[in-house]
């Protein structure tokens, strides 16, 4: 689970943001905008907790009934709205109804906060019925509205809002935040390098087994290749994971890559290149009707080749 310190760590102006908000001073209309992965739920979760938080202390503590009942979803004072499955849009009539629970009393509290996730897509008509409950919400009651696509929104709506917007986690970030979850040193720089700064990503990765099974299996083929009798060895065992091959063949790429920083000669360069020019080959070989038999063996020999002095 994400804290505010692990938020506070990305970026001093979010930093000073949060200090703000635990002081009292949470704008009752909030616009949390970020890439897709980058916390923005987790991150209105938060504010949520903070609000409804019975502790005494550091709020929200993550550990009173509040805080639990939030995190679990089954808090009746916080209300989240989200584009309905069949055509990813929220409705007016969606906006309406929300409205109009709003006016009807509270069961644990008078205390309201409601959460709209990816708040774009909330159609036109939709973002309209808003306005006046953005402009003129009641003492008890907040808005936050999550957005990646901020051209989305209409300009009526974003004024009302105060914006924050969350970054994307620095590698180095992301690596502590997934040992701290209990990831392998190891597989934690592979998951951070996979996930391009969503944390969301990252902790999706952690916490499949497929996909730890991957990683594992990457290892075993890939990184324990020195002689022809290894290469026959892997092949054999990468012949049934043809459905991961997008993804094996993306994290051979950033092993790869990641290797660049430590290339200190004119030959380990070229053979770097190499290597990537074949990767670059072996995607274009998914897309057509070359077997995956074929384009491991391809991947596996340049492997052997250009990356063996690493290993
Ligand atoms: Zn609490």
């Amino acid at each position: 689970m994400l804290t505010f310190d692990d938020f506070s760590k990305l970026s001093t102006t979010l930093s000073a943001s949060i200090s703000l908000f635990k002081q009292g001073n949470l704008p009752h209309t909030l616009l949390v905008l970020g890439d897709s992965g980058t916390g923005k739920l987790s991150f209105a979760k938060l504010l949520a907790q903070m609000l409804f938080c019975t502790s005494k202390g550091d709020r929200p503590c993550l550990s009173c009934t509040a805080c639990n009942k939030i995190n679990s979803g089954t808090h009746t004072g916080l209300i989240l709205l989200g584009a309905n499955r069949e055509d990813s849009t929220i409705k007016i009539d969606d906006v309406r109804e929300l409205i109009l629970e709003l006016s009807s009393y509270g069961i644990e509290s008078a205390l309201r906060v409601v959460v709209i996730v990816d708040a774009h897509r909330m159609t036109v008509q939709a973002q309209n019925a808003l306005l006046k409950s953005l402009e003129e919400p009641s003492r008890d009651c907040y808005f936050i509205l999550t957005s990646s696509k901020e051209k989305a929104l209409l300009p009526t709506v974003i004024s009302r809002c105060t914006e924050l917007r969350l970054p994307l986690w620095p590698k180095d970030k992301l690596v502590s935040e997934l040992i701290e979850q209990g990831v392998e040193a190891n597989k934690a720089e592979e998951i951070a390098s996979l996930s391009g700064g969503s944390i969301g990503k990252a902790l999706v990765y952690a916490n499949d087994d497929s996909f730890r099974e991957l990683l594992t299996l990457f290892e075993d083929s890939f990184l324990s290749l020195n002689n022809e009798k290894s290469v026959a060895y892997a092949s054999s065992k990468l012949k049934a994971s043809r459905d991961d091959g997008d993804m094996l063949i993306n994290l051979l790429e950033i092993y790869t890559t990641n290797l660049l920083k430590k290339a200190d000669n004119s030959q380990a360069l070229k053979n770097i290149n190499n290597m990537l020019s074949a990767i670059a080959t072996a995607r274009k070989w998914q897309k057509s009707n070359v077997s995956w038999q074929a384009t491991v063996d391809y991947l596996l020999f340049h492997t052997l080749e250009d990356l063996s002095i690493w290993h």
